[in-house]
């Protein structure tokens, strides 16, 4: 694994973020074994979307990686205005509109444009995974400092999820994409994990909960060979399909790097160009 250099890294978890969203697309919101089992990119599903083409999860990660590097540093105001943005624009969106905003995430950007708090969650919403989906950013800005990836994932879920368990549960990621960016192994990367990989593939799942959607996304990383292996079973396990394979390709593809991903699902995602730059800008401003 060491041969993987740093900056493959890097473009490896943006990019796996976004391949793991385009893969789930055209099956989200199915029940997990009520569709044949996804091993490529497809068109279609709830947003009709082309092949290769990813939804909020991606939009929103580039949002937030954008926002880092134009204000070098961790800005929650620039933040939740390039949220407004893609909502009311679709800035930042495979199509130019935004078509599948979650609940939570609505409801802070709705709460923000009435009173201008940039810490917009609320403690009182569920704890759902909309915070997790698009945390790449700051891991890989903040890779110089632990302390600070740890602040600022926690501070990057409260614009829009403030309920303990999504501030957690990105926290947690965060720190294992920290130690996979570091070239650790994943014994290494989950040595204080709290999640219980002797469950079976029957006993975790694909839904919109922080909790359930970081133990089923982690699950499939530590049962997989590969990036190709991992990520499928993450779709496959229904429902959240999308965000549960974005948060996988988080970690994974920081753990296999850009080569590691496989090459014709690389292919077919939507603006790949653009997304390679963003994390190359990340890697850049993450070293200054
Ligand atoms: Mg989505």
């Amino acid at each position: 694994m060491s041969s993987i250099s740093l900056i493959e890294r890097y473009t490896g978890c943006l990019l796996g973020l976004a391949i793991g969203d385009a893969l789930g697309a055209p099956v989200e919101f199915k029940e997990r074994g009520s569709f044949p089992p996804v091993f490529e990119m497809q068109a279609g599903g709830p947003f009709n979307l082309q092949k290769g083409q990813w939804t909020d999860d991606t939009s929103l990660a580039l949002c937030l990686g954008t926002s880092l590097v134009e204000k070098k540093g961790f800005d929650p105001h620039d933040q939740i205005e390039k949220y407004i943005k893609w909502f009311r624009e679709g800035y930042m969106s495979c199509t130019g509109h935004c078509f599948d905003i979650g609940n939570t995430t609505k409801a802070a950007l709705l709460r923000y444009e009435e009173h201008k708090d940039i810490y917009a969650g609320s403690r009182d919403d569920p704890a759902t995974n909309g915070s997790l989906m698009r945390l790449a950013p700051i891991p890989l800005f903040y890779f110089h400092n632990i302390e600070e990836t740890k602040l600022y994932a926690g501070l990057s879920s409260k614009v829009t999820h403030a309920p303990k368990n999504c501030i957690q549960t990105c926290v947690d990621l965060a720190v294992y994409i920290h130690r996979a960016l570091q070239g650790q192994s994943k014994e290494e990367i989950f040595i204080d994990t709290n999640i219980d990989f002797r469950k079976s593939y029957e006993e975790v799942s694909g839904k919109g909960d922080a909790l359930l959607c970081l133990e089923g996304a982690m699950w499939c990383f530590y049962h997989s060979k590969t990036f190709e292996e991992g990520v499928k079973l993450a779709v496959n396990l229904g429902d959240d399909t999308d965000t549960t394979a974005a948060v996988f390709g988080q970690l994974a593809g920081a753990y296999y790097g850009k080569s590691g991903l496989p090459q014709y699902m690389l292919q077919d995602l939507y603006d790949k160009d653009m997304i390679e730059e963003l994390a190359l800008k990340l890697f850049n401003s993450s070293a200054l």
